[in-house]
């Protein structure tokens, strides 16, 4: 443990982050700063300018603002101020309404049906939530959409970007990143009696949960042979893939199986049987 007052470390909490930015005007700065590096790239912009831009016409409380932004958000060199790449990033955080944004939508029929009952699918967003599910409550899918991207679109729209923000993020997973906060983060894949794909970060609230076939979906190998046999992510939606709906076949690799797991899918009269290490990356796959 380390002891406040002797803690050495500089970097700052994420409260003491958050609190940098808990002026308006701070957030204006960074604004105007974000349609700078827009117009002008990355060249720094003088003080003077900067102040106009915003709007403030006490030098020294817009240079006090400025200040707190500094040397997280902003940084200074003698030709003026820029965003950090960390500002960069708050800004289209902010700008996307993902600390703001509070949005809901539908609830509205998809033009797809549920695998396990046959009835329409039906998808709603609340609070930032994608959900789909069917008449009968089968659920499909579940996965957060920032506020900005279902700004104008349908809500067919936001299901298709909330597919693809999702299997980015298990792909992250899978590389050992976390999707939300980048955290080093750990999949697991369950045993054979109970079978699923599952990534909870330690540091921030990011959890991904879901069958054992998600993983299977963003392998290459396993993908091509979906697109073979008419499926592919960006046509179709992850509920619809014939082997996520019914449960796959899910066995021990071997007596010396060391946590992996052989998987069988099936498509019609088609099957594959892909071999997962113990965090659910495809390690084999053979066409039966
Ligand atoms: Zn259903
Ligand atoms: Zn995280």
């Amino acid at each position: 443990m380390a002891d406040p007052d002797t803690d050495t470390d500089d970097e700052p909490a994420p409260a003491d982050a958050f609190a940098a930015l808990s002026d308006p005007i701070r957030v204006e700065i960074l604004d105007a700063l974000t349609d700078h590096h827009r117009d002008e790239g990355l060249a720094p912009i003088g003080f003077a300018v900067l102040r106009r831009r915003v709007g403030v016409r006490d030098s020294g409380r817009f240079r006090y603002h400025l200040n707190q932004l500094r040397d997280r958000f902003v940084e200074r060199s003698d030709d003026g101020y820029r965003l950090t790449a960390t500002g960069a990033r708050v800004a289209g955080a902010i700008l996307a309404g993902t600390y703001t944004g509070s949005v809901s939508l539908g609830p509205a029929e998809l033009d797809s049906t549920c695998p396990f009952c046959g009835t329409t699918a039906v998808a709603t967003v609340h609070d930032g939530q994608c959900v789909v599910s069917c008449g009968d409550e089968h659920p499909l899918f579940s996965w957060h959409v920032p506020a900005n991207a279902t700004r104008d679109a349908t809500l067919a729209e936001v299901v298709d970007l909330a597919e693809l923000l999702a299997f980015q993020a298990i792909e992250q997973a899978l590389a050992g990143v976390c999707a939300q906060c980048y955290d080093s983060v750990e999949t697991t894949v369950g045993d054979p009696d109970e079978p699923g794909f599952r990534s909870v970060c330690d540091t921030c609230p990011g959890r991904l949960v879901g069958p054992i076939s998600f993983p299977l979906l963003v392998d290459p190998d396993v993908a091509g042979w979906c697109r073979d046999h008419g499926y592919t992510l960006r046509e179709d939606h992850v509920w619809e893939f014939p082997f996520v709906g019914e449960d796959a076949t899910v066995e021990p690799a071997g007596d010396d199986a060391d946590g992996e797991l052989v998987v069988t899918v099936a498509i019609d009269d088609d099957s594959l049987t892909a071999t997962l290490d113990g965090d659910g990356l495809v390690v084999a796959v053979d066409e039966n």
